[in-house]
C-alpha cells in the first residue's frame, strides 16, 4: 500500500463516529489498487459539529468522493450542493462524489438493497412490499422501492419514536411518488401484518431484530410463508437470520443481509471512479 502512495494520490474518505469498526477503507483500498487507481481511503472521526469543517476540506483537498455515517448523514445533506432523489426525499445522504467543486450527496443503502434484489432475480417494479422498520436501513429501502415503481409499500413498526418517521415517509412519498400506495400500521398488529404478508410479493425485515443479540427473535411467522414470497433481511449479522433459516426451509426465495451491504459499495464505488468494483476479486482475498 505505502509504495503505491505518491504526491499525485487523491483522498477518499468516510466521515462519522464511530468509524474504526468500517470495512469500506479495506474495501475501496483494494479495489483502487487492483484496478491501478491513484486514490487513497481513510476513514475519520467528527462530530456533527465539526461537519462544516469537513466539508471545507473535502474542498480544499479536491476529494473525489467518499461516505458519510452515523451521526452525520443528515447534516450532510444539508451542507452538500445537490442532493439525489432519494437522498432529497430522505434528508440524509451515506455518500458524496465531488465533480470539479460540486458536490452531490447520495443515498446508496436503498439501491443496493435493489440492485441486491435483482441478482437474486427479483425485480420491484410494480410489486407489493411489506417492509418492517422505520429506521435509516427501512426508509431507504421504502423510498428507494416507490422510486422504483413498486405498486405498494406496507410499512409496519411498532409505536416506538421511529413511528413518526414512518408516517413522515408516507406523507414525502404520497407527493414525490404518488403512483405508489403507501400504508403504515402497528407492527404489533399481528392480524393486520398477517393479512399484507399474505397479499404481497416480498417482505423485508429493516428492523435491528434478528440482528444479534437479537438473534432468537423472527417477527415473521414461519405459517406465512409460501414459495412464492420473496423473504429478504437487511441484518447481515449473523449472515443468516432466523427470519432467513424459515423462509429457505418454507421454499422461499430467501435473500440475507450482506448482499445488500455489498451493492451499496458497488454503487459507491462506480459513483466514485465510474467503474464496476472488483468485488468477486475483494471477496476472494478476504476468504
Ligand atoms: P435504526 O436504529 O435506524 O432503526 C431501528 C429500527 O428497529 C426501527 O424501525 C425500530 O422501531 C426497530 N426496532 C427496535 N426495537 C424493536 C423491537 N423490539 N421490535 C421491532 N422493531 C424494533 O437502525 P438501522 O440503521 O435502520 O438498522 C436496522 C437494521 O438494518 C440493523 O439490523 C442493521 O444491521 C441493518 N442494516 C443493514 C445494512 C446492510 O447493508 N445490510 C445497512 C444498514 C443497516
Amino acid at each position: 500500500m505505502e509504495k503505491r502512495i505518491s504526491g499525485h494520490t487523491g483522498l477518499m474518505a468516510l466521515f462519522g463516529s464511530p468509524v474504526g469498526h468500517s470495512g469500506s477503507p479495506a474495501m475501496y483500498n483494494f479495489s483502487f489498487q487492483h484496478d491501478g487507481l491513484d486514490y487513497a481511503y481513510m476513514a475519520f472521526d467528527v462530530t456533527v459539529e465539526q461537519m462544516p469543517k469537513v466539508f471545507e476540506a473535502i474542498r480544499l483537498f479536491k476529494m473525489r468522493g467518499g461516505n458519510f455515517t452515523m451521526p452525520c448523514k443528515n447534516i450532510a445533506a444539508e451542507l452538500v450542493d445537490k442532493l439525489s432523489p432519494a437522498a432529497e426525499i430522505i434528508g440524509a445522504c451515506n455518500t458524496f462524489v465531488n465533480d470539479d467543486g460540486v458536490i452531490t450527496g447520495h443515498i446508496t443503502d436503498g439501491i443496493g438493497f435493489v440492485n441486491n434484489l435483482a441478482l437474486h432475480g427479483f425485480d420491484v417494479k410494480g410489486k407489493k412490499a411489506v417492509v418492517l422498520g422505520a429506521g435509516g436501513a427501512a426508509t431507504a429501502i421504502q423510498v428507494q422501492f416507490a422510486l422504483e415503481g413498486a405498486k405498494e409499500v406496507h410499512i409496519f413498526n411498532i409505536k416506538d419514536d421511529f413511528y413518526a418517521r414512518a408516517e413522515s415517509t408516507k406523507a414525502k412519498l404520497a407527493e414525490k411518488c404518488p403512483e405508489c400506495v403507501v400504508t403504515v400500521d402497528d407492527l404489533d398488529d399481528k392480524e393486520k401484518l398477517a393479512e399484507a404478508v399474505k397479499g404481497c410479493d416480498i417482505v423485508v425485515n429493516a428492523t435491528i431484530m434478528g440482528m444479534k443479540p437479537h438473534d432468537d427473535v423472527t417477527l415473521i411467522d414461519k405459517s406465512l410463508f409460501r414459495k412464492d414470497l420473496v423473504v429478504a433481511d437487511t441484518v447481515y449479522n449473523p449472515e443468516k437470520t432466523k427470519m432467513i433459516l424459515e423462509a429457505e426451509a418454507a421454499g422461499c426465495k430467501a435473500v440475507g443481509g450482506v448482499g445488500m451491504l455489498q451493492q451499496q459499495g458497488v454503487v459507491n464505488y462506480e459513483l466514485f471512479v465510474g467503474k464496476k468494483m472488483p468485488l468477486d476479486e475483494y471477496n476472494r482475498f478476504q476468504a
